[in-house]
């Protein structure tokens, strides 16, 4: 597991933007976040979800969260600006943005892939993420030294049977990285990293690999050391990176095993 001991105040005074944040592993990273200090903006499609969470921080006394409804599937350029706007008219910045939401889709072979899947799993996976990035930047740059996640996994570093668009959305997320963070090298105080969670105790991991004994997983809430350190200052100097969760030693090129 990659270790990293965080100071309880590590986020305090910071906006992050948490993409998925009603379930699984954004849903931890919220809590986490708005424990550390951090005033969280809930991004997901099921607004009960997303209000689960936001009692949960709430009951805890934890910074005032926000949410905000958006189906990612059907999302366009226009919703993409208007969510900055809102974030510019609320808080003036974005010091975060997490990149966790995603759909696993059908596992089939290429052979057999059904176009449509491909297409919504490119749009939830990728373009959204690219639009999101994009529209968010000026606000990232206004930022206090603002981290940005994308969320990889094993199958975005080594290819494998079946796993078709996911697979390739989690390659281009990587690509996608690489490519901002050079970009903001030099010009930006923004830092552009990803992570693999590796296979974590999830509906998604458990649609998957039905198989699976869940039990055999860590939770999500052992994972977030990563996320701690990556999205606080700690790492202000950390941009174009490839981490893995679950790996001791950081950076570290991600292996296969999400
Ligand atoms: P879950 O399926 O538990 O959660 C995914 C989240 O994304 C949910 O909150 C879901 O919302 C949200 N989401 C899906 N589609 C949309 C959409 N169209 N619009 C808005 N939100 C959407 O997955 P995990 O927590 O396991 O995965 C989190 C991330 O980690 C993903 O990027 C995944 O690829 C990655 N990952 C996970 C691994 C694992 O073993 N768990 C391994 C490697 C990578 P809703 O609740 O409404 O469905």
């Amino acid at each position: 597991m990659f270790s990293y001991q965080s100071a309880e105040d590590l986020l305090n005074d910071k906006v992050i933007l948490i993409t998925g944040a009603g379930t699984g592993i954004g849903r931890v990273a919220a809590l986490t976040y708005a424990r550390h200090g951090a005033t969280v903006i809930l991004l997901g499609r099921n607004i009960k979800k997303l209000e689960a969470v936001y009692d949960e921080i709430e009951q805890n006394h934890w910074p005032m969260p926000a949410i905000y409804p958006l189906n990612l599937e059907s999302a366009r350029d226009a919703d993409f600006v208007r969510l900055a706007e809102t974030i510019e008219q609320e808080f003036g910045r974005l010091d975060g943005l997490l990149h966790n939401a995603s759909v696993l889709g059908v596992l089939k072979p290429i052979s057999q892939y059904p176009t449509s899947e491909w297409m919504q799993i490119m749009q939830v996976n990728l373009n959204a993420v690219f639009m999101l990035t994009r529209e968010l930047l000026p606000l990232l740059r206004q930022g206090d030294r603002a981290s940005v996640i994308f969320t990889s996994s094993g199958v975005g570093h080594k290819g494998r049977a079946h796993w078709g668009a996911y697979s390739v959305s989690k390659f281009a997320t990587e690509g996608l990285m690489q490519i901002i963070a050079d970009e903001e090298d030099g010009i930006s105080d923004v830092r552009i990293n990803s992570v693999n969670p590796g296979g974590t105790r999830t509906a998604m991991r458990a649609a998957a690999f039905p198989g699976e004994d869940p039990d055999s997983l860590p939770t999500p809430e052992a994972i977030m050391p990563v996320y701690l350190y990556l999205m606080g200052d700690d790492s202000a100097h950390v941009s174009g990176q490839a981490f893995h969760a679950q790996v001791p030693g950081q950076p570290s090129l991600a292996t296969c095993t999400g």
